[in-house]
């Protein structure tokens, strides 16, 4: 459904005033309307109660947004001055959860979409935590490990004062990784001089992390688009796959896809894509990604039958490869409209987004006016944060599990995830319009806390 066809006043009203007083802010008023929009039938049931309530006025603010200053040395002596952000943005089914982003383009709105997507993903888990996320402009792309140390040091010196094991609870995500993750936590510990480890998530093994943990966002990705593919009577075996992006998320996706009996095809970074008609050899990309931190097309030395696409101005290279399955693992707004037409016309059938919001909202619709199936990000990449929250439960017990049974665990909240966003499809008949199904049944947890909980 477009915005021209809302027959609700109150939506209506409430998107103008978002588009007015955050003007500045176009990615958080683009995933604000993506998921208002796809709420139309529960408002118009209780339109006039959420109304008096200023409910959606509430639900359109950050319980609080902090930035900050954050001064480091580089190597070469000169201090350097980056912002530091940490948006709150609800905190009524548990403290706040969700990553932390270090890269150039980090700004307000991309802070407020990211935690604002976050509140409906984590409470899609079922598990007790709230929507937040936090970063900084800071580009750790060409730093040394010394600068990488100093900056996060830098940072926790501020963002400490804020956090907490049942406060808010930061983790990884674009540009933060377990490097960043062990000086973050290093600083924080003594800083505080107590060992509270469920502070923070993606922690290493060896102090507090979870197995699996690693794994999880890619592997969630694949459990959740095999439960949307068996619904719709599809095998995963035997399909082709292509992945934007050749981070965390991209490489695990990678990893299950190929398990699941897939051929993944080609990958890419900021750059350029890789094709690989054999199918991508994960460990080469490992090598080059995990260890040393290089660039993608580093792939031909070792497989000089494959092929590299530089990026053009106008559409990631790696959008123009033919498969049957797209898995977006980048970043957001990475699917254009055009983007959308040309995995349309090449027969794609399936879109899964690991990536948060990497579909604008007119690709979207496109994709759904064409058949075809898409696993939205706040449901289908939810396994990180999932998993993030089981690892705080074993730091709570102050005990670990086998990679086997948080494997078993991240699955189950995966099936059970799609099995909410099938739920309220039938419930309102949606069709397969997973992303209004995602949003309806998200929405419904969270506004049930909220109110619960008074005028807060
Ligand atoms: P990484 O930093 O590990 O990897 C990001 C990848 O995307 C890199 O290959 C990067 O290439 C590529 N990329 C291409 N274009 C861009 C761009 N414009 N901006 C940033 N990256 C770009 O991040 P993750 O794999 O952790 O995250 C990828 C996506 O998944 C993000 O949208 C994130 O929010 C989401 N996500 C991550 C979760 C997690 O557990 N890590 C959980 C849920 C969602 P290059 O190296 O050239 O920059």
């Amino acid at each position: 459904m477009s915005e021209n066809e809302l027959k609700s006043e109150y939506l209506k009203e409430i998107i103008g005033r978002t588009e007015k007083i955050n003007a500045s802010e176009p990615e958080f008023i683009q995933a604000f309307k993506e998921v208002l929009i796809s709420l139309e039938p529960v408002i118009l049931a209780n339109e006039k109660e959420f109304k008096t309530q200023a409910f959606l006025e509430r639900l359109s603010e950050p319980e609080r947004i902090i930035t900050f200053r954050v001064p480091w040395l580089d190597d070469s002596g000169q201090v350097q001055v980056n912002r530091g952000y940490r948006v709150q943005f609800n905190g009524a089914i548990g403290p706040y959860k969700g990553g932390l982003r270090f890269h150039p383009t980090v700004n307000q709105s991309i802070m407020k979409f990211l935690a604002f997507e976050q509140i409906f993903k984590n409470a899609l888990t079922g598990l007790p935590i709230g929507g937040g996320k936090g970063g900084s402009d800071f580009d750790p792309k060409g730093k040394s490990d010394m600068e990488i140390m100093k900056f996060c040091q830098s940072f926790m010196t501020e963002l400490q004062k804020h956090i907490g094991q049942d406060v808010d609870i930061p983790a990884g995500d674009i540009g933060v990784g377990s490097r960043e993750i062990g000086y973050l936590f290093g600083q924080y510990r003594k800083i505080k001089n107590s060992y509270e480890a469920g502070v923070l998530t993606g922690k290493g093994i060896e102090y507090g992390g979870s197995l699996a943990r690693t794994e999880a966002t890619g592997y969630g990705l694949l459990y959740f688009m095999r439960e949307m593919l068996k619904t719709n009577d599809i095998q995963i075996e035997g399909k082709t796959v292509i992945i934007s992006g050749a981070g965390n998320v991209a490489i695990y996706a990678c990893e299950k896809a190929q398990m699941m009996g897939a051929k993944v095809v080609a990958m890419s970074d900021s750059s350029g894509c890789i094709y690989d008609k054999d199918g991508i050899k994960l460990n080469v990309i490992k090598e080059i990604k995990e260890v040393k931190r290089e660039r993608i097309k580093e792939y031909l030395l070792s497989v000089p039958t494959a092929e590299y696409f530089e990026n053009t101005n106008n559409m990631p290279s790696v959008y123009k490869i033919k498969a049957d399955i797209v898995l977006p693992c980048a970043t957001q707004n990475d699917i254009s409209l055009e983007t959308a037409k040309l995995i349309v016309k090449n027969g794609s059938v399936a879109i899964g987004e690991g990536a948060n919001m990497p579909c604008t909202n007119e690709a979207i619709e496109y994709f759904q006016a064409n058949n075809v199936l898409l696993a939205p990000g706040k449901a289908a990449n939810a396994g990180g944060v999932a998993t993030s929250a089981l690892e705080m439960s074993q730091n709570s017990m102050r005990y670990f599990w086998s990679f086997e049974e948080v494997e078993n665990k991240l699955e189950n909240i995966m099936v059970n995830i799609f099995k909410q966003c099938r739920r309220a499809c039938d419930e309102y008949n949606l069709g397969k319009n997973y992303v209004a199904g995602a949003n309806i049944a998200a929405f419904k947890k969270v506004s049930a806390a909220m109110l619960a909980q008074g005028i807060i």
